[in-house]
């Protein structure tokens, strides 16, 4: 996996501004870091100058001098006098250099932090928005089923585990390319040895982190299948206790509720030993490297060859080398769901789009044929063709029922005809062309749809009805109600979400009144009177001939079926015994 996912800068403008932002905020805190140990080297220095005359000493007595006895007192009562002298200007400015040093890095947090969540939250409308656009070009067949539920749950939930990598990761990895090059740059002008010996167990960091990840990385890949398995089991049999209490047989589940629940706990506990001992294993890699830092400075000061101040200074500066590294492999894990989140959004992205022409001439259908030459439909990962081989000529005001058993690819011959499904063999043309040279929303227009699913939304039964055609009179809303068989239900009246104020007959009734209010010359209806009374099923009979227009209609019930011009048999070969 990619530290940063190139995709993610590529789609979202957002990211790669905030990017920008956080390299500028990155290479602010190194240099404030650096300047912070100078400070702070200058400052303890300047305070202890007894350790300077001692250096005085030991520099002495290293040059051999046999009289330095007394020496080391006037020099030491000399420098404590000098530092003293020093001391009051040098240490107020280092206190305030200090100060102004301090208030800088809690801005540049500051800045970051309000960087990330408005970078966050720009990128997530921006994936939002092109995850949406995307599915709805790829159409309804697309997704339905259980990919709707995903894509509800990654849209809303799953895309905002993306604030940690953006507050968190990603910052975390700026810094880590920044801060450590900048103070092992600033290291090497006063110590070349120590900055050396930095830049040599550096890499120790990323090497332990890459070898602890790939070796528990099967390992943990089996936990959390171990763990997402067990979860479900767990909910399952809690689930299943008011059924198995009915049947007096709940007793019997309590030790199988414990089984689950200890195999559950020793698995987490296994997860967080493991997470525990790596982060122990870099804090004591880091530790290490720097106590080498130390142990050579300290040698290189007794000898002389190092200056106190410059000592403090690297001394100061080696675990902050270290630091960002470490914490990159910290919030890489807490970003990871995050990260799996994009990557599914990316995936959706990546999808394809069925391929169609730019053609806006669409013939109309009024008084054009439409055709179905040898259409076979295989839905993805299905080995079955749903529809295969399929022939329809569908004559202008021609009214024609769609019949066959369950599952034969009736609602699918009506998706290919609004162009949600892709042909595996076979073509759709209408008054000489085919169908696929048209651009998508212009064909759409020739048909009005009303799915097996009614699919209304939030809002009265007249905000409803006007989905086919927005800017229709009350008087014209009440006329395709009554048309559709539902002339009894208030324009005012709330459908609930997804129309459940409403019983599903009355639903279906709503929906053909949205189908006729449109201009649509060819109503395409999957099941349209199913749920509804043979009175209101005969009104609407009445009402859908009334229209004049072509009507391709999955019919099951005989007074639909009588109702037809003619009808026409979906796919009896392999289901005729079944
Ligand atoms: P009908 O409307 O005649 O009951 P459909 O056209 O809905 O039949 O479905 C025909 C076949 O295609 C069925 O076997 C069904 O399971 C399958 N099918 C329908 N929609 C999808 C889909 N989105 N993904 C996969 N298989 C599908
Ligand atoms: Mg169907």
């Amino acid at each position: 996996m990619k530290p940063v996912d190139p995709r993610l800068l590529r789609r979202a403008r957002g990211a790669r501004v905030f990017l920008a932002a956080s390299v500028l905020i990155g290479i602010a805190s190194g240099l404030l870091i650096v300047v912070q140990a100078i400070l702070l080297a200058r400052g303890i220095a300047g305070m202890v100058p007894v350790a300077d005359g001692g250096t005085g000493v030991l520099r002495g007595d290293a040059g051999g001098g046999e009289a330095g006895g007394g020496v080391p007192d006037g020099g030491l009562l000399g420098g404590g006098l000098l530092g003293g002298g020093l001391l009051g200007g040098g240490l107020t400015a280092v206190a305030l250099g200090l100060g102004v040093v301090v208030v800088g890095r809690g801005l540049l947090v500051w800045g970051q932090e309000v960087v990330a969540q408005r970078a966050a939250a720009a990128v997530k409308s921006t994936l939002r928005r092109q995850v949406l656009e995307h599915s709805l070009k790829l159409g309804p067949v697309w997704l339905s089923g259980e990919r709707s539920s995903a894509l509800t749950t990654l849209l809303t939930k799953g895309l905002d585990d993306l604030d940690p990598y953006f507050a968190r990761y990603l910052p975390q990895l700026v810094l880590a390319a920044t801060v450590p090059a900048g103070v092992i740059g600033w290291m090497a002008t006063g110590d070349l040895i120590a900055a050396g010996t930095v830049v040599v167990t550096l890499p120790l960091i990323p090497i332990f982190m890459a070898l602890i990840g790939w070796a528990t990385q099967a390992h943990s890949r089996r936990r959390q299948h171990a763990l997402s398995v067990l979860a479900h089991h767990f909910a399952d049999v809690v689930s299943g206790l008011p059924t198995l209490k009915l049947f007096g047989r709940a007793k019997a589940q309590e030790s199988a509720v414990r089984r689950v629940t200890d195999k559950h706990r020793v698995a987490s506990m296994s997860s967080l030993r493991l997470a525990f001992l790596s982060s122990f294993a870099l804090e004591l890699l880091a530790s290490i490297s720097v106590a080498l830092v130390a142990v050579g400075v300290g040698l290189r000061l007794v000898d002389g060859k190092l200056g106190l101040e410059t000592a403090l200074m690297v001394l100061i500066l080696a675990p902050e080398a270290y630091l960002p590294l470490r914490q990159v492999g910290m919030q890489f894990h807490a970003s990871a769901d995050g990260v799996a989140a994009s990557e599914e959004v990316f995936r959706i992205l990546e999808t394809p789009l069925p391929e169609r022409g730019d053609r806006t001439d669409v013939p109309d259908l009024r008084v054009s044929p439409l055709q179905l030459y040898d259409v076979t439909v295989r839905y993805p990962g299905r080995d079955e063709a749903a529809l295969d081989g399929f022939d329809l000529d569908l004559r202008p005001g021609e009214v024609v029922a769609l019949t066959g058993p369950s599952g034969t690819g009736k609602s699918t011959v009506l998706a290919v005809l609004l162009g949600f499904v892709e042909l595996e063999r076979g073509v759709v043309v209408a008054g000489g062309s085919a169908a696929d040279e048209f651009e998508p929303t212009v064909w759409r227009r020739q048909f009005a749809w009303v799915p097996q699913r009614p699919g209304l939304r939030m809002g009265t039964i007249a905000d409803n009805v006007r989905l086919g055609r927005p800017d229709a009179s009350d008087d014209e809303v009440r006329l395709a109600l009554i048309a559709a068989g539902a002339g009894e239900l208030e324009l005012d009246k709330p459908v609930g979400e997804q129309g459940q104020l409403l019983s599903g007959g009355q639903q279906r009734r709503v929906a053909l009144a949205r189908a006729l209010i449109t201009d649509a010359p060819v109503l395409l209806l999957d099941e349209p009177t199913a749920g509804l009374d043979p009175d209101a099923e005969a009104t609407v009979i009445t009402g859908l001939r009334a229209s004049g227009r072509t009507v391709l209609m999955v019919a099951h019930r005989p007074a639909l079926i009588a109702a037809a011009d003619r009808t026409v048999t979906v796919g009896t070969r392999e289901l005729v015994n079944a």
